[in-house]
């Protein structure tokens, strides 16, 4: 047996570097604050409704293969994958709604119809994101962002402007498109990225193509059907969880962790893997002459933003809703400067609705809807009840008037999420929901570091570090992270 490793939190992150350090020996107990795993992505039940509590979008489904291949398994022998079809709809209002069929010809017909020319610019675009796809998610996001040379890949360096790094996606998507509203579809997937379009290399316009060309999936039963499966097979390598169980501090003698503290017992380990949320184990476990970064620092940080979430199960089947619904009825751009230029409670928000009882009769009961509302907000705001309300007739009503129906007399069960929730239920700084955005200046070595040079067996790992945020990142975040401890433990 090599030596042992705590890991604080879990999260996907927390659970693939356990696991993949399970994997080659060491001995590994997973720390993790609430009853279950999942983090952010834990599930919640009540009256019959089976709600996932954040990521309900399954994008990039051969990072999910290759990682439990790494293991000597398929995604197919822990959960089943259905793809979605049509991919998502786009209310832009009530009359203009766009389903976006999974199928590519197809969306370069919407294309057409929309703005002549389009489907053929629409086919480079994709090239270039395919190719962007390539470097970027089978390469580039597996380097640890310790040195500045990771980049220096002669491949890399020869392709380098076929990369688009230093455009932004904003003036990317510009040069090939007019119409305001496909322009508005393809800056979509940005939003998972925490930052405005403006501000987003083109690079991330491989999330376009992982949207258009490798499609929209969900795990049959939900997405927490992931979190099982990664727990089981984390199991299966001889990974203990431990819930309820919150780390407390760090021991440390020289420039070693000697121990954890949980629960005001001192637990010793060789190595500490710490998957919470980076600058709640920086600046809440760790003595201050080790930390890294300053308070400054962190407040200087471009967050990512929070979420205002509403669970809701509704005693009716509703109609013109799908599985994945965008409401794109107000101003994407005021929107987007209320959560990253001046951080406030938005005018008129943008909102996304998840339905996903359209596609798996496991998530409500007979007849029943299973609802998610998601409204992107700035981190770090006041968070109300009153407020939270104010919103909830605001969106109940705009998704009545949209889908033609009447919503608010059939709900049947509601709970609300936000900034407090994120905060006591996760250590979130400022409440934020997905980490760091992912702008210019803080991607790859520009992010919070996977190492501290000040404490040599302390590593960061999940959606606060590279590559950044998102269910597929924080996934490949654990495995970066579990490499750089075997690199250095030799
Ligand atoms: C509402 C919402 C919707 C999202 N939608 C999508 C989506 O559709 N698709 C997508 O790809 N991504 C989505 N994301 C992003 C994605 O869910 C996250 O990037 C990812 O889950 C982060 O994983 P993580 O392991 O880095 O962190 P976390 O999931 O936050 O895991 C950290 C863990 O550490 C634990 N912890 C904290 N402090 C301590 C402590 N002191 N001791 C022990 N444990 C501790 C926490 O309880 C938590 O379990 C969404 C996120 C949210 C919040």
């Amino acid at each position: 047996m090599k030596g042992k490793v705590a890991v604080i939190g879990a999260g996907f992150a927390g659970i693939a570097a356990a696991t993949t350090l399970a994997a080659e020996g060491y001995d590994v107990t997973v720390y993790e604050k609430n009853c279950s795993a999942g983090g952010r992505a834990r599930k919640f039940e009540s009256d019959g409704f089976v709600f996932d509590m954040g990521p309900s979008w399954y994008w990039m489904p051969d990072v999910f293969e290759k990682y439990f291949n790494k293991f000597g398994k398929t995604v197919s022998d822990y959960y089943e994958l259905i793809r979605l079809d049509p991919s998502y709809q786009v209310l832009f209002s009530k009359k203009e709604v766009w389903n976006i069929p999974a199928k590519q010809d197809d969306i370069y017909s919407l294309f057409e119809r929309e703005e002549t020319g389009s489907s053929k610019q629409l086919e480079k675009f994709l090239e270039e994101g395919k190719y962007k796809y390539k470097v970027g998610v089978e390469n580039l996001v597996y380097n640890p962002g310790l040195s500045i040379a990771e980049l220096f890949d002669l491949s890399l360096i020869r392709g380098i402007f076929k990369l688009h790094v230093f455009q932004s996606i904003s003036s990317y998507i510009r040069k090939y498109f007019k119409s305001p509203k496909l322009i508005q579809l393809l800056e979509f997937p940005v939003l998972f990225l925490g930052a405005s379009p403006s501000h987003t290399p083109a690079l991330y316009s491989l999330m376009n193509y992982a949207d258009m060309s490798l499609g929209t999936w969900y795990p049959k039963g939900g997405m927490f059907k992931l979190v099982e499966g990664m727990v089981n097979l984390a199991e299966e390598k001889g990974v203990k969880f431990l819930f309820n169980s919150p780390v407390e501090g760090l021991v440390l003698s020289g420039n070693k962790i000697e121990a954890i503290t949980v629960a005001g017992r001192s637990i010793e380990t060789d190595h500490v893997v710490a998957g919470a949320d980076y600058n709640h184990v920086e600046q809440e476990l760790l003595p201050i002459s080790y930390r890294r970064y300053s308070e400054k620092y962190w407040d200087d940080r471009s967050l990512a933003p929070s979420s205002l979430i509403f669970y809701l199960g509704v005693n009716k089947k509703l109609d013109n809703l799908l599985h994945h619904n965008l409401f794109f009825d107000t101003d994407f751009k005021q929107h987007a400067d209320e959560i990253y230029k001046d951080p406030s409670w938005p005018t008129d928000p943008l909102f996304y609705v998840c339905c996903p009882s359209k596609t798996d009769e496991t998530v409500a009961p007979e007849g029943c809807e299973n609802l998610f509302i998601l409204i992107p907000v700035a981190s770090g705001l006041a968070d109300e009840d009153s407020t939270r309300e104010k919103y909830f007739e605001q969106v109940i009503d705009r998704m009545e008037k949209l889908t033609g129906q009447s919503i608010k007399s059939n709900v049947v069960y509601k709970k609300s999420y936000a900034h407090r929730d994120f905060i006591e239920n996760y250590n979130s700084y400022k409440g934020n929901a997905y980490g760091l955005a992912n702008t210019i200046s803080q991607t790859a070595n520009l992010k919070p570091s996977i190492i501290n040079k000040k404490v040599s067996n302390l590593f960061y790992t999940g959606q606060l570090t590279v590559p950044g945020p998102g269910v597929p990142p924080s996934l490949i975040s654990g495995q970066v992270v579990a490499n750089e401890l075997m690199k250095r433990d030799k």
